[in-house]
Formats: structure tokens, sequence, C-alpha cells
């Protein structure tokens, strides 16, 4: 799947430490790669590719992030700008007015389930809406939007096969102004494939009645098809928004990715099951994530940014590569990591890194660290070798009232922690990491 791909594409980026520009460039092929075997379409993929590279490159790592952290940054923020970065709801005129919308799109797409789904979010919402089977060409749709108009506790009109569907929306419109119906939703019909028919009939609706929402439902499954369906339904009879079903089948989920890129429309909702409840807002940053696959690691990346200051961290990132890293920076790496939630949050939203569940990073030992640290000379917290002294550890175990043997394990732990903020950079910084825990 797409996710899988990127996954591999993020983690070899993760090994790699700091990136060039060439790394960028071979890590964002794989990316192109993997979005067109997701059948998002090439010109999209191109646009996108270009976008990310344009960005990523020359831009500098924020403190916080690696480099490939950072490319995972900006892939997902581009891809979240490629399915429009808010989320859409279908345009509603006041309660007091009427709003009509036509379902349109290809036969078997999910235009009758779909129309029924919406219906009962109105209603939940206090709208009065009315279903309209304006499909005569299969008598078994006129059922279908009959029994599913049922189950949502939503009324039906439908004047039979005999009439042309124009004339049924008509009447349907004149007859939901009497019934105070407030909401006309058109279950139009579908065909095969686009034909001339299938778009004069929808024109002709749009011509004669005043459409509020032309809505567009098309099939996940068919993936770029779907996409090419929705750039020429939008080119034909023009619509407002799309809603992509079937997501529930569809892994790779290339369709939903560039149907906004192409049509300059919204997806506005998406279908994920046959059961009439089964109707979901699209949201673009859940799709990246989705698409990412890497959802964990995305709020990782938004934890250390909201949390960590920046310059703090650039220097710290220096020390570590100078091999600097003394009991002062070691306090305040304990306060930024204390302020983030803990090492053990931390660490367990990084892939693989489950096992340092073992390491002893008990937050209440860390005030006692704190006590320690503190009670330390400017000269000791500055000189990490001058603390291997007993009698320095002696004086420093009284000052923070503590046993000796306590001082010998942050002596310890800090050797630990500096050994581990060698690798660390690896994920957060930049250094070499070699996989396999610490
Ligand atoms: P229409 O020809 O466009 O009106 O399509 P239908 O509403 O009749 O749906 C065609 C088939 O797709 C039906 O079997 C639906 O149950 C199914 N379907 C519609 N939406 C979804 C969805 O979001 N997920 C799944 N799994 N099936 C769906
Ligand atoms: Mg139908």
């Amino acid at each position: 799947s797409l996710s899988d791909k990127l996954q591999n594409v993020f983690k070899n980026l993760r090994g790699k430490g700091r990136l060039s520009e060439a790394d960028v460039k071979t890590a964002l092929k794989e990316v192109k790669m993997a979005l067109l075997e997701a059948d998002v379409s090439f010109k999209v993929v191109k646009q996108f590719i270009s976008a990310v590279q344009e960005r990523a490159i020359g831009q500098d790592v924020q403190n916080s992030l690696t480099p490939g952290q950072m490319v995972i940054k900006i892939v997902n923020e581009e891809l979240i700008n490629l399915m429009g970065s808010e989320t859409t709801e279908i345009q509603l005129k006041p309660a007091s007015d009427m709003t009509v919308i036509l379902m349109a799109g290809l036969q078997g797409a999910g235009k009758t389930t779909t129309t029924a789904k919406i219906a009962g979010k109105l209603k939940a919402k206090g709208r009065k809406p009315v279903l309209v089977a304006c499909d005569v060409y299969r008598p078994a749709a006129i059922k279908q939007l009959q029994i599913n108009g049922e189950k949502q506790g939503v009324p039906v009109f439908s004047m039979g096969e005999n009439h042309k569907p124009v004339d049924i929306a008509k009447a349907a419109i004149a007859s939901a102004s009497k019934n105070d119906q407030n909401v006309v939703i058109l279950d139009t019909a579908g065909r095969l494939h686009i034909d001339e028919d299938m778009m004069n009939e929808l024109i002709e609706i749009k011509e004669a009645i005043e459409v509020d929402q032309t809505i567009l439902v098309v099939d996940a499954m068919t993936g770029q098809d779907a996409v090419n369906v929705a750039g020429m339904f939008n080119d034909k009879i023009g619509i407002d928004g799309v809603i992509v079903t079937k997501l529930d089948g569809d892994t790779r989920g290339g369709a939903a990715l560039s149907i906004r890129a192409v049509t300059g429309k919204p997806v506005l909702y998406v279908g994920m099951g046959e059961k009439l409840s089964d109707l979901e807002q699209f949201y673009p940053d859940r799709m990246a994530s989705r698409i990412l696959g890497m959802g964990d690691i995305l709020s990782l990346i938004e934890k250390a940014e909201s949390q960590v200051d920046e310059e703090k961290a650039k220097e710290l990132s220096q020390k570590i590569r100078k091999a600097e890293f003394d009991y002062n920076d070691f306090l305040d790496q304990m306060s930024q990591i204390k302020n983030m939630g803990g090492m053990a949050s931390i660490m367990s939203m990084m892939p693989g890194m489950g096992q340092l569940k073992d390491v002893d990073f008990d937050e209440k030992a860390m005030d006692r660290v704190e006590a320690i640290i503190l009670s330390m000379t400017t000269k000791e917290r500055t000189t990490p070798e001058l603390m291997k002294n007993a009698s320095r550890k002696q004086r420093v175990a009284k000052g923070a009232g503590v046993d000796i043997s306590e001082v010998n394990r942050i002596v310890k732990q800090f050797d630990q922690m500096k050994k581990m903020m060698k690798q660390l950079p690896g994920m957060m910084g930049g250094g070499k990491r070699h996989g396999g825990g610490l």
C-alpha cells in the first residue's frame, strides 16, 4: 500500500542522519513512485513532488527534528494542501429557504446510498429533507431509494418510471414547498461510463430548476478513473463538491488525494461502508496521516515543535556533537522532557522504540536528579569528569540529602544519557544511529 511504501522511504531517511540535497531528491523519487502506484494522477504527482522539493531543499531543518522528520513534515503539509486544508461542508441556505441538491455520478458509484446517508445527517441537524427518485431507468432504483428513505425516516418523492427526470424534479420542488421540506435531494441516474445522454439529462435539470449544490459521487475503488470522472463532470455540468465512496475498501486513497487538485472542488464526505451511518466528514489532515501511515510520528513532531525551545535545542545539538554535554544541559534536557510528557511517552511514539520502557526514566527520580545536580558546584556541572571523584560525590550527596548510591546512579545515568544523546540526534537532531534500540 501507499502508506507501507512511504513508511519504507521514511525509514531509510531516518537511518541516514543529516540529509543532502541528493538525499531529498532520492527520497522524493520514491514518494513519487509510491503516489503513482496509489493511483494519484501523474500531473498531480509532478506538481506535488516539485512543491515538496522546493520547500525541502534549502530549508533549515528545525532543530527539534531530524532531516527525515522534516521531509515527513513537509510531505504531510503539502498533502494537506493538496486536498484543501480545511474541512468543507455542503453549503445549505438558511433553514427558512429551500436548498436543492443534485446528486450526480456514474452507475454504482453510490449515489442512492449516499443520498440517504446525507439525508440522515441533515435530519439530525434539524433540517427537513426529501429524497427525489429521478433515476427512471432502473425500477429497482426507485425501490432502493424508498427503502433507504424509510430506514432514515425521511420522505421519498417519486413519480414512477414514466416521467422525465427534469419534470420529476420540478414537481418534487413544488411538493416540498407545500410540505415545508427545506432540503430537496435529487437522486439521478448514472451510466456505466461518461455519456452524452447522462450529461444532457443533468444539464437539462440544472437549466430548468435552481440547483444550489451539485454533488458528485465517485467510487474510490476505481482509483484514477474516479479522478478523471470528477474532472469531466466538473467540466460538463459544474460541480460544487465531491463525495468519495467505498474508501473502506480502498487502501490506496489516491482518488481522494487528487480530486481537489484536478477539479479545484473540495471532497465533502467520504463513504466508509454500506450502512447508512457510514458517511464521514472529510478531514484532509487525517487523510494525509492515513496516507503517510504515520500519525504517531506526526504527533511526535508536533509535540517536539511546540515544546522544545529551538535555540536551546540548537545549542544542545552542537554540544552533543562536540561531546560537551554537561550537567547543566542534563538539567535543561530533563525539564524539556518533562514538558513533553516524559521520556516514556516520547519513546512510545517512536517506531521500534517500545523496548525503551525498560530504561529507568522514572519521573519522580527526575526530581531527585534535579536536586543532586543543583548541589554540584558550577565547575562540576560544566566539567562532568569531576563528578567521578568519590569525595565530590560524598559532598553532593550530603548537599542533596540523598544516599551516595543515588549520586553514583545519577553519574551513571548521565553517562548513559550522554551516550543516548549521541544516538538520539539520529532521530531528533542529525547524528548517526544504527537501529536495534539503544
Ligand atoms: P448508485 O448506482 O450510484 O446509486 O450506487 P448505489 O448507491 O446503488 O451503490 C452501489 C453499491 O455500492 C451498493 O451495493 C452500495 O451498498 C455500495 N456502497 C455505496 N457506498 C458505499 C461505501 O461507502 N462503502 C461500501 N463498502 N459500499 C458502498
Ligand atoms: Mg442509484
